[in-house]
């Protein structure tokens, strides 16, 4: 693993080579690099195996379907790619970005014109300072600092955010807002104004030990949103999807985020101000142990079955 302080190395598996991403070549001509077309997916790798890769891969195929964009490989042989980048890296944590785009075309919008798509898995190490120490249940009772952005969340009668695409200029300036005040997420409203997502997040809240997040419809149906939904209805947890104004976070008792990168991260203030005593709350923590009791679930069954197969 990388010197904690030193940037974390990133490799590509292109055309089933896996080299430093520095020396990978991409064509500028790529409707990927000329319109943001293409569409991602990005997996968490813990001790060399994904966790939930089944459920990104079926989230890659439902977004490619709504683009009009096709599958380059099976997806058994997409598996087999995202098996020889985790062989093929110098680290067991990472973060995967599997990515298609439109491929080759001539510049103007035509998609039609476009040879064929392209795979390229990004791995990038994950060094211990990218997920805050606070995203663990055995971790300090710290949480983030978020603020409401000021930009909407793009309209889902624009461009659908259940497509999980490329085309992220509304959260990458979303995102600038929250830099500007010193938080590290920023939640955008929907345009009726309810919350709807983070720029690569899920919310959640509690009041008065209910679990709310906001219903499906025009934000990313987050795999962790879906994780923490799951183990809270096992749990008895009450959870309501609804839309939520934002003075409903600001006076919540407790609120976090998710995310496959970040897992469940406690929300300490929201534009400045604390939310309930402005650390971890008691229900948060208990989600952060029932998550991570399922990530090494998921992992030991994923270890068994490809001993089996293998
Ligand atoms: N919402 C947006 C806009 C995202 O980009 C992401 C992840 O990148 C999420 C939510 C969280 O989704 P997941 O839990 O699948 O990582």
């Amino acid at each position: 693993m990388a010197e904690s302080g030193s940037a974390p190395r990133v490799f590509m598996n292109v055309d089933g080579s896996v080299l430093p991403a520095i020396e990978a070549k991409i064509s500028p001509l790529d409707h990927g690099c000329l319109y943001g077309a293409k569409i991602y997916e990005t997996v968490r790798i813990l001790a060399r195996a994904p966790f939930l890769l089944g459920r990104h891969l079926d989230r890659l195929e439902r977004s490619l379907a709504r683009v009009f964009l096709p599958l380059p490989l099976s997806r058994g042989d997409i598996e087999a790619e995202v098996r020889r980048t985790i062989d093929g890296v110098p680290f067991d944590d990472a973060v995967l970005r599997i990515t298609v785009t439109r491929g080759v075309g001539p510049i103007g919008l035509d998609m039609s014109l476009c040879r064929e798509p392209r795979l390229l898995i990004y791995a990038t190490e994950l060094l211990p300072s990218s997920v805050p120490a606070h995203a663990s249940p055995r971790g300090p009772d710290g949480g983030i600092a978020v603020v409401i952005a000021s930009l909407r969340r793009i309209s889902p009668n624009a461009l659908d955010p259940a497509i999980k695409s490329g085309n992220f200029l509304n959260n990458v300036l979303a995102f600038r807002e929250a830099r500007l005040a010193g938080a590290q997420e920023a939640i955008l409203l929907g345009q009726e104004g309810f919350i709807a997502e983070g720029t690569t997040s899920n919310v959640f809240l509690v009041r008065g030990g209910r679990l709310g997040t906001p219903r499906p419809e025009g934000i990313l149906d987050g795999v962790t949103r879906a994780v923490v939904i799951e183990e809270a209805r096992a749990a008895s947890i009450p959870i309501e999807e609804r839309d939520f104004l934002p003075h409903e976070l600001a006076g919540a008792d407790e609120a976090f985020i998710t995310s496959s990168v970040r897992g469940v991260l406690p929300i300490a203030t929201v534009d400045g101000r604390p939310i309930g005593l402005g650390r971890r709350g008691p229900l948060t923590r208990r989600l952060q142990e029932l998550y991570e009791a399922r990530v090494e679930k998921e992992l030991a069954l994923a270890a068994s079955q490809a001993k089996r197969s293998g």
